[in-house]
């Protein structure tokens, strides 16, 4: 089944209800939506000449042209191969000539830097502005009928963030996308139509990718005027578009609970946040339960199974009577209804309860491979398994507690330290805004642990303090030997904390 195929019914349950909308204004209903897409996927297959199974590009800032975009592209048998809006033009090079894309969507903000690659880029035939009458004729003609595609065929190109070498491009077909969607209705919700989905994290991410289960229930897709996420547009946009999900990386969860703007979101007006793609400390998750009450579902994967590996529950977060309410708020939660997960040795051989070792998932919304890259295709999918990368243990009870990935791990007189478990004692302290944990080599220990603490604003707060807090909280030999103070944590494009570049300040 081709994954476009949800925009042909949804505009057959719901042609009038509000499909798109540009900030508070309505932009077009699922039946002109629909019509929109199949007549510009006339014009990528007929007029610009492009072959069921063709990569085409996007480097565009979120807005509802990156989603027409999409679906004319998967209407057409096409497939998608979603940029972040933010990469450097080196990198939109290297993912534009790995992934072969013959045309590439952009808008105007974009456009030059795409340009200024074309010539890298052989395959890249034509650049289609979103502001140019190349695009405003694409609505014009006749509309093509959707291309009956395998469920094995690729839809999605999405490429790692490459925080280890060069990006990879996880190939998801349009069984994976289709079976995480049918997971989020299993595991994390089932929205409501006439509900809204605000765009606020980037599209060719995680946002993105809950457009499925969303779009599959009637669901206003909200795209905010600024293409950004700026918490005080974003809660006037709850007032307009109430029983919103939104999708929100841990820093962005972060900063809304930390701004004032927070006290104005009514009851409501959020039905669910989505949270997941890197650790989420306990005391922002506690914190974002009391002002937005129970709203908050995590979620882990990565996007060779994208959005799905495990997820912590609604009903979990609201349990707080639970003996153990706070080790299950600092774990990922329970394995999704649709995969299979364990916790391996080197061999492949699951752990027993309770031992850490590497993650790995099977089931229909793990990827084909990484394109062209059979090397690293074969290292992470092993008989069917995916091996994440990602170190971690199974409670008794079946939850899987992330113990940061093995890179991150620091090892000091041959005992592991997972920098979670030190963040998230460190974040407790209430001159503490964010703090990152990362290893430096010792000549005697082979590591010890470096602490980088942002304190808050006019706030101040001393080594001998955390040193303390730390010993009053976990074993001796993992507290920090050096508290370094910094005014801003580096980040990538997604709000994950770089520590590859903390560690180049050691
Ligand atoms: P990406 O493919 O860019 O989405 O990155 C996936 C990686 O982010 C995973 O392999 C994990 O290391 C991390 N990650 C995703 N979700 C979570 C989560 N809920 N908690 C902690 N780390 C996460």
């Amino acid at each position: 089944m081709n994954i476009a195929s949800l925009l042909v019914k949804t505009a057959q349950a719901f042609p009038d209800g509000i499909a798109l909308a540009k900030g508070e204004a309505p932009h077009a209903t699922w039946r002109a939506v629909l019509r929109k897409v199949s007549v510009m996927a006339t014009h990528l297959r007929h007029r610009m000449g492009l072959q069921p199974g063709e990569r085409v590009a996007l480097a565009m800032t979120n807005g509802v042209e990156s989603l027409e975009a999409m679906y004319a592209i998967w209407h057409a048998g096409l497939c998608a191969v979603p940029m972040n809006a933010k990469l450097h033009p080196k990198e939109f090079a290297f993912i534009l000539g790995n992934s072969g894309a013959r045309a590439c969507f952009v808008t105007p903000d974009l456009a030059e830097a795409i340009a200024s690659v074309k010539g890298e880029c052989p395959s890249l035939e034509r650049i289609i502005d979103t502001t140019t009458r190349d695009y405003s004729f694409m609505a014009v003609g006749d509309p093509i009928a959707l291309h009956r595609a395998l469920p094995t065929d690729p839809a999605w190109f999405f490429y790692t963030s490459g925080t280890t070498g060069r990006p990879k491009g996880a190939v998801l077909t349009n069984r994976n996308l289709l079976a995480m969607s049918q997971n989020y209705y299993a595991d994390v919700d089932r929205p409501e139509p006439g509900g809204s989905i605000i765009h606020v994290a980037p599209i060719s991410h995680g946002s993105g990718l809950w457009n499925f289960p969303m779009l599959a229930r009637g669901v206003t897709q909200v795209f905010p005027e600024s293409g950004r996420y700026e918490v005080p547009e974003m809660v006037e946009l709850l007032h307009r578009w109430p029983d919103a999900t939104i999708f929100l990386a841990p820093t962005m969860v972060k900063r809304l609970i930390e701004s004032p703007a927070v006290g104005e979101i009514r009851p409501g007006e959020i039905r669910t946040i989505s949270y997941g793609g890197a650790p989420m400390y306990v005391s922002d998750l506690k914190r974002s339960l009391e002002l937005l009450g129970n709203v908050m579902v995590q979620l882990y994967g990565q996007g060779e199974s994208p959005m799905t590996i495990s997820h912590l529950s609604r009903a979990v977060h609201a349990d707080k009577n639970h003996p153990r309410w706070e080790q299950r708020l600092a774990s990922a939660g329970l394995p999704d209804t649709c995969v299979e997960v364990r916790v391996v040795d080197e061999a492949g051989q699951s752990m027993p309860t309770g031992e850490v070792g590497e993650i790995v998932v099977r089931g229909d919304t793990v990827m084909d491979g990484y394109w062209q890259n059979p090397e690293a295709t074969a290292k992470s999918l092993r008989e069917g398994w995916l091996w994440t990368g990602d170190v971690g243990c199974f409670d008794e009870e079946g939850f899987l507690t992330l113990k940061d990935r093995s890179k991150d791990m620091i090892i000091s007189g041959g005992s592991n330290i997972y920098p979670r478990e030190i963040e998230d004692v460190l974040n407790t302290h209430p001159a503490v805004l964010e703090c990152s944990v990362v290893g430096r080599p010792h000549p005697e220990w082979g590591e010890e642990t470096v602490a980088f603490v942002v304190p808050r604003e006019g706030r101040a707060v001393t080594p001998a303090e955390l040193d303390q807090l730390c010993l009053d909280n976990i074993a001796r030999y993992k507290r920090p030997k050096e508290y370094r103070f910094i005014d801003a944590l580096p980040k990538n494009n997604y709000g994950k904390i770089l520590k590859t570049d903390l560690r180049t300040k050691l």
